[in-house]
């Protein structure tokens, strides 16, 4: 095997404290990282690097975990460019929503979505992510989420069962119905391509116990629980989570001090996803509260047709400085660390010796510079296992 050694790196963050700065982001200056086998073998200063078959100089840049975007929506067809128009601008619009994007899906053929989904994960890819979760969720049929589930297992092995993500449009007056159908059928067609059962807890989709028992079937199946939860309002979708052995809540934008300590004395990570607020023009979710608790926190995109259409995690850094308060360096931390611990990874999130070489040089040098600059093509190339692939 070759090993590689990049070199000159101005600032490596590795999110490991016992290294470098011993901040939470383990920051090394004037570093270097030997990579071989897709791994990480060797990281320190320059001076001590050892030898390797090949080096790659980054000419003072700094090098950064790949991003983990721990909650994503890529399994679509169409887009609804329209309906946010009409949002922004304040004209009534009366297409239905996800519903729309359901219709589109069903309709569409596997390759379509497929080549749909490449699109989206090169564009990720392109902005720094390095793993990334899809969800299914606009099938809501037994055969649509099922062949949903199959086409996000190209891309990643972080496939999301969502089939409780709205009752869907057959059952409109029988919710009880299609809880008894994702439970049941749609379920044991989903999880051989699934490693995580998620539902939208939240009034107008799916309540307490409908959630408890989405979660309690996925588990039985095999799959890990998370949630999506308190996105629009007070209620009990955090509580379930926690309750249920939830790795991840995610949104979390209305929470009260009892959800907070649940999130904290149950070790569920609080996943935020700061480009719907500002998609949305809604109130963010409290990053600070959350943190003084020592919740752990995840950053993501929600990357969907509908209420969040962006796949950019550097986006995503800047807003959680500029609009939550948190500072760079828990911004940075949560979209890499946070996202693996809502993934239950510890492979990936950081960069130390074992861990997947997945990282991202940076046309600046330090990660600051991610949210002090927001809107700028940053990401100078990027690294899965030690491959370049953008
Ligand atoms: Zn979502």
């Amino acid at each position: 095997m070759t090993s590689v050694l990049f070199t000159n790196i101005g600032e490596l963050t590795t999110n490991d404290s016992t290294l470098g700065d011993q901040s939470v982001l383990g920051l090394i200056h004037d570093a270097a990282l030997v990579i071989e086998g897709g791994r990480v073998v060797w990281l320190g200063e320059r001076n001590s690097a050892p030898v390797a078959d090949e080096a790659v100089d980054v000419g003072g840049a700094a090098v950064i975990p790949g991003f983990v975007d721990s909650h994503s929506h890529l399994v679509f067809a169409g887009d609804r460019a329209e309906e946010f128009a009409a949002r922004v601008e304040g004209r009534p619009y009366s297409a239905g929503g996800i519903r729309t994007t359901v219709s589109a899906t069903r309709a569409a053929t596997d390759e379509a979505l497929s080549a749909n989904v490449a699109r989206l994960v090169n564009e990720m890819t392109r902005q720094g992510t390095t793993t990334v979760e899809i969800k299914s969720g606009y099938g809501l049929s037994v055969a649509d989420e099922s062949r949903s589930l199959a086409i996000a297992r190209q891309f990643t092995d972080e496939t999301t069962f969502l089939g409780a993500h709205v009752v869907a449009p057959e059952f409109a007056d029988d919710a009880a119905g299609y809880v008894e159908l994702v439970t049941g059928p749609m379920l044991e067609a989903a999880a051989p391509h699934a490693r995580w059962v998620d539902v939208f807890c939240e009034q107008g989709a799916f309540d307490a116990d409908q959630a408890r028992a989405v979660l309690r079937a996925g588990k039985a199946a095999g799959l890990q629980p998370r949630v999506h939860a308190n996105q629009l309002g007070p209620g009990p979708g955090v509580q379930v989570g926690c309750e249920m052995g939830a790795a991840a809540a995610d949104h979390c934008t209305h929470l009260s001090a009892g959800d907070i300590d649940a999130l904290s004395s149950a070790g569920v990570v609080a996943t935020l996803l700061p480009i719907v607020e500002f998609s949305t023009r809604s109130p963010y979710p409290d990053a600070c509260a959350l943190l003084a608790a020592g919740v752990t926190v995840a950053l993501a995109s929600d990357c969907n047709p509908g209420s969040c259409y962006s796949s950019s995690m550097p986006l995503c850094i800047a807003l959680a400085v500029r609009e939550m308060r948190m500072t760079p360096a828990e911004a940075m931390w949560s979209a890499t660390a946070g996202g693996a611990a809502a993934l239950r990874r510890d492979d990936v999130g950081h960069l130390g010796v074992g861990a997947k070489a997945d990282f991202v040089v940076l046309a600046a040098p330090s990660y600051v510079h991610l949210a002090y600059r927001p809107g700028v093509p940053l990401i100078a190339s990027v690294y899965a296992q030690g491959c370049v692939v953008a």
